[in-house]
């Protein structure tokens, strides 16, 4: 028994060890992943952004096998099943949603990240990750306008770092169940739906909610908000919690912070900022002034795989009361609640959020700045806004109705014909944008109208992706048209 046991678990170790990858075998699958990552780059200024056909062959799965397969029939599939259909966040043609673009640093750091697992979860397992992860968090609270007791969390995007303020909005004003239905949020049409999933998450469903008028800019309405609050105080309800935006999905806007935080500070309300998108635009001098009063908020969310141009798997949030935030996420009983830490290196991101074993996210965004440097990323937002400005003023010497003068990156436009219903019109021109597919563009809803987005903010969007863009609208139009007035006048 004693032989047989031993003799098995020798037996095994051979395949077992077979894990552990040589070096000749490193050396070859860097080499052929790394050419792929070389041609896949070097191709992206011919491929189209968007192709709505299938791969050729249809969708298939390519089952785990029992020994493993060649490097290169994976990257095969790789590139025939994910590459070859869709769209392509990594284009400098994605001015859709909220464009990410992915430097090329993201994968170098999250590789050394994977390699080295280094425990980003707990100061005790990595005081290194956890420090650099938390000086990262100091950089952006900085930028903000936070001071240095105010820490964070690097979670992965925006909508799960929405989730950890709204969840400690909720703790530091002291809800519980039975105040939940007399507890008021206020907030716009305009709040991005992870607003609305984190409010779900977070046990507020039944909490009552302001939705508030905005001004023609679509901007928060402080006067609006006086009056609500003023009112929901009378009907003896709570206000608890605002919810503003630097930076809306659908058009850019940012919400007058500094008035806003008068009324959140006058009557003791959490605000929380949704700078997702918007919160790197801080980093160029000339768009400081719009974020004025953004250091008086109470929380702010803001996406380093959006602002800093990182491939996705990062969205940061900025809490200035830790202890709150703490209290709304830790583990252990009492652990720790009355100590104060002096040094805020030492809080750990597994008390921090609902993370405890995470990737070491942190990396990815401290080697992107150490190798390019900061004013390679203000050149490219001070461009990506600029660029905005120039297709706003470009369309409509085209003819197209226009929404404001875009704030940040994102402008809205469409094309009015002289009959018919416009929102057809311009559902039908998306769908000839889509089947051309070089420059990929999305589009929203305002009001019932419907409207064409533009939005840059990935970093290979420059002035050529945006004139190729007004070519094809222009052919586009003409094309619409052409059938439009066949099936009005038929
Ligand atoms: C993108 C976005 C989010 C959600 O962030 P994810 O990283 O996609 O989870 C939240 N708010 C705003 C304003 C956004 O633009």
């Amino acid at each position: 028994m004693e032989k047989s046991l031993l003799s098995d678990i020798l037996q095994l170790e051979k395949t077992a060890r077979e894990l552990e990858t040589s070096a000749p075998q490193r050396e070859e699958w860097v080499r052929l992943a790394a050419n792929f990552a070389h041609r896949f780059i070097d191709r992206l200024p011919e491929e189209p952004a968007y192709r709505a056909a299938p791969p050729p062959g249809g969708f298939r799965d390519l089952p785990p096998p029992e020994k493993g397969r060649d490097l290169r029939e994976a990257l095969d599939f790789l590139q025939e099943q994910l590459l070859s259909s869709g769209l392509n966040p990594a284009s400098g043609g994605h001015l859709g949603y909220i464009p990410g673009g992915g430097l090329y640093t993201t994968a170098l750091g999250d590789y050394l990240a994977a390699v080295t697992n280094a425990y980003a979860g707990i100061s005790f397992a990595g005081p290194g990750a956890v420090r650099l992860e938390n000086s990262l968090l100091r950089w952006m609270g900085d930028m903000l306008g936070y001071p240095q007791t105010a820490l964070g969390n690097l979670a992965s995007g925006g909508s799960i770092a929405n989730l950890i303020a709204i969840t400690t909005a909720r703790e530091a004003q002291n809800i519980s169940c039975g105040d939940i239905p007399r507890s008021v949020i206020y907030l716009t049409k305009q709040a991005h739906h992870s607003i609305q999933k984190a409010l779900n998450i977070a046990g507020l469903r039944e909490a009552q909610l302001r939705y508030l008028p905005m001004d023609e800019q679509f901007r928060m309405s402080p006067q609006a908000l006086r009056k609500h609050i003023l009112e929901d105080q009378k009907a003896g309800l709570r206000p608890f919690l605002l919810v503003a935006a630097a930076g809306t999905t659908d058009t850019g806007a940012v919400d007058p912070l500094d008035e806003l935080a008068d009324i959140s500070q006058e009557h003791g309300l959490w605000f929380h900022l949704d700078a997702a998108y918007g919160g790197f635009f801080m980093l160029v001098d000339e768009l400081r002034p719009l974020f004025k009063g953004i250091e008086r908020t109470d929380s702010i969310t803001i996406d380093p795989h959006k602002g800093l141009f990182l491939a996705y798997g990062l969205g940061a949030v900025l809490v200035k009361n830790v202890k709150a935030m703490h209290q709304a996420h830790r583990y252990k009983a009492n652990y720790m609640q009355d100590a104060v830490k002096t040094d805020l290196a030492l809080w750990d991101p597994a008390e921090l959020s609902p993370e405890l074993t995470k990737h070491f996210r942190g990396l990815r965004l401290w080697l992107s700045l150490q190798l390019n440097g900061l004013e390679r990323f203000k050149a490219a937002l001070k461009e990506k806004q600029l660029l905005a400005r120039y297709f706003h003023h470009k369309i409509r010497e085209l003819g197209f109705e226009t929404g404001p003068e875009p704030p940040l990156s994102v402008a809205l436009y469409r094309y009015i014909p002289h009959k018919g219903d416009a929102n057809a019109f311009n559902r039908r021109l998306l769908k000839e944008l889509h089947r051309d597919g070089r420059i990929f563009v999305s589009s929203t809803l305002l009001d019932g109208v419907f409207w064409l987005r533009f939005a840059v903010l990935s970093f290979r969007t420059h002035l050529q992706q945006v004139n190729t863009f007004l070519d094809m609208v222009v052919r586009a139009k003409t094309l619409v048209l052409n059938s439009w007035k066949n099936d009005i006048s038929s």
